[in-house]
């Protein structure tokens, strides 16, 4: 397969090519910046840093991943607002870490990736992109699980004639006062959206296919005092850190539906619907039906409430279809609206960036991932050499921070790169020590609540029903498999130089 980069284009040529600058992207090229040891290019399709972080500006966009833990660990914030931060500070820390950290030289804005190719010849990655074509012998993949919106398969929905849009491409220009909003969507996304829309909407109808469970949100603002002291003394802060990892890592046995663990979150939820809904009809209508944990646990202390209000309705009906005017009910009735919102998620099964990369032979990820993503280590995949995929198959979490999985992999990573650097090598993964590994999540999935709990979602793959989203086991076995690097479980071709002479191939 011979790789180019179309008539007339010298490719840019670096050592490390990085697609992306969300949290993951961004994190590996301020790992590699400040090693200081590789070339490296960043490629951004958007013209500003931040990934989801960027994109996600929806009216009451926060984490739910306590800040001082959903922040990376070398570069820790004594200055969060609050608990829960907002969007704009988390996409303002990124912004900071890259301008702070010397990264920004290194992205090239407008960059979406058209094509990246594996050149065997070479030993090198082409990549095609709207901003110019670039080659190097390591291509790390980062562009995000939540980056491309997924848009609900309902009939009709084209033929709306009021404002579309989705959570994760809000549009600021529309005023939403005094409009009848339909929301599509209860999950994260939704539950914060839903309390910022109830504010001014004439009416607003929520639509709901499944009930999620939530439980409070233990918010609040940081004092003066307080950041000043996580300023003064980082071991506070570090402490602080620590104990919300813990706190997560300790609830995982409620994935693995250990009785006192689930029936103690159960109890949470419950009596947070309760005591936040007073109506028995409301309350009946936001009861799920699946173990809790099967979908994202969600936090709020406003959604309830707003549900509550006299000009707000949930709507269970299920949508028969859209029309010009509004969506109709599976019963018959139909809600007429000026704005649609929906809050239906992302392109997660089936990541799209893996429609344009093509391994050796020319084969496209996507092919080899139909039943759904696999890689070794969860970073590599056999047939695609020096690729590294981060938050790729099986590395989400149901509840945990997902910076601490982005680190682990940026660990491995940088010491993937490193060997093949300094032994001059190429490596993929062998076949054989990439299915075992996979073999063994799936093995470790089974009994899951993810699998067991009753519920339909997109942490399965639609073809193979397997977890091929999250990470089943606790986040610090993640780290202990796949924290480090080891040419073992690899195919190893040495080169004289990357794009030199092929030496010898040997399995380790
Ligand atoms: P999501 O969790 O995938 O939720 C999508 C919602 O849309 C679900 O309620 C789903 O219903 C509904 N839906 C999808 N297609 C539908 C259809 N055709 N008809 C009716 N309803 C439909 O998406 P999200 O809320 O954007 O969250 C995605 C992920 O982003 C989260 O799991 C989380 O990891 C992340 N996130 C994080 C935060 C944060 O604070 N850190 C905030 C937002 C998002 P069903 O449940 O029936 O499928």
């Amino acid at each position: 397969m011979n790789a180019h980069c179309g008539a007339g284009r010298d490719p840019s040529q670096t050592e490390v090519l990085i697609i992306g600058t969300g949290f993951s992207g961004l994190g590996m090229a301020v790992a590699l910046r400040r090693q200081g040891k590789r070339d490296f290019i960043v490629l951004e399709r958007a013209q500003d840093v931040g990934g989801t972080w960027r994109d996600n500006t929806y009216p009451g966009a926060a984490c739910d991943i306590q800040s001082h833990l959903y922040s990376y660990s070398f570069r820790p914030n004594p200055r969060w607002s609050r608990v829960y931060a907002p969007q704009a500070e988390i996409h303002d820390y990124l912004r900071a870490t890259a301008r702070e950290e010397g990264v920004l030289p290194h992205v090239r804005f407008g960059a979406n990736v058209e094509k990246a190719e594996w050149d065997d010849a070479l030993g090198m990655w082409t990549v095609e992109t709207t901003n110019g074509c670039y080659r190097a012998p390591v291509l790390i993949s980062a562009g995000g699980h939540l980056s491309d919106p997924s848009y609900p398969d309902i009939d009709g929905l084209k033929s709306f004639k009021g404002r579309i849009f989705h959570s994760a491409r809000w549009d600021h220009g529309y005023d939403t006062a005094g409009k009848r909003i339909g929301v599509i969507g209860t999950g994260a996304s939704a539950i914060q959206i839903v309390p910022e829309m109830a504010k001014t909407a004439s009416h607003l109808t929520v639509f709901q296919r499944t009930a999620p469970y939530i439980i409070p949100r233990r918010d609040h603002v940081y004092s003066e005092a307080e950041k000043g002291m996580f300023e003064r003394f980082p071991e506070t802060a570090q402490e602080l850190r620590d104990e919300l990892f813990w706190g997560n890592e300790s609830r995982f046995p409620q994935r693995r539906r250990v009785p006192a663990f689930i029936e103690q979150i159960t109890a949470t939820a419950l009596g947070h619907l309760e005591q936040q809904v007073p109506d028995p009809e409301l309350r009946r209508k936001l009861m799920p039906t699946y173990a809790i944990g099967c979908k994202r646990v969600l936090i709020s202390n406003d959604y309830y409430p707003t549900l509550a209000l006299p000009h707000v309705t949930l709507e269970t009906a299920g949508i028969a279809r859209i029309d010009e005017a509004g969506v109709i009910l599976r019963d018959g009735r139909r809600v007429d609206l000026d704005l649609l919102v929906v809050a239906t998620g992302f392109e997660v099964a089936d990541l799209p960036i893996a429609e344009v990369i093509h391994g050796a032979g020319g084969q496209k990820l996507s092919d080899v991932w139909t039943a759904g993503g696999q890689a070794y280590a969860c970073t590599t995949v056999a047939g695609f050499p020096n690729l590294f995929i981060m938050l790729g198959p099986n590395t989400g979490l149901g509840a945990g921070s997902m910076i601490f999985m982005i680190e682990t992999q940026i660990g491995y990573i940088r010491e993937a790169v490193d060997f093949v650097f300094e032994t001059s090598s190429i490596v993929e993964p062998d076949p054989d020590a990439q299915r075992a590994y996979v073999d063994s999540i799936h093995k470790r999935s089974e009994g899951s609540v993810w699998l067991a709990g009753g519920c339909s979602s997109w942490y399965l793959h639609p073809v193979s029903g397997k977890l091929t989203t999250l990470w089943p086991d606790f986040m610090t076995q993640f780290r202990a498999e796949n924290g480090s690097f080891s040419p073992q479980g690899y195919v190893v071709r040495r080169q004289l130089a990357p794009g030199g002479r092929e030496l010898e191939r040997e399995a380790q």
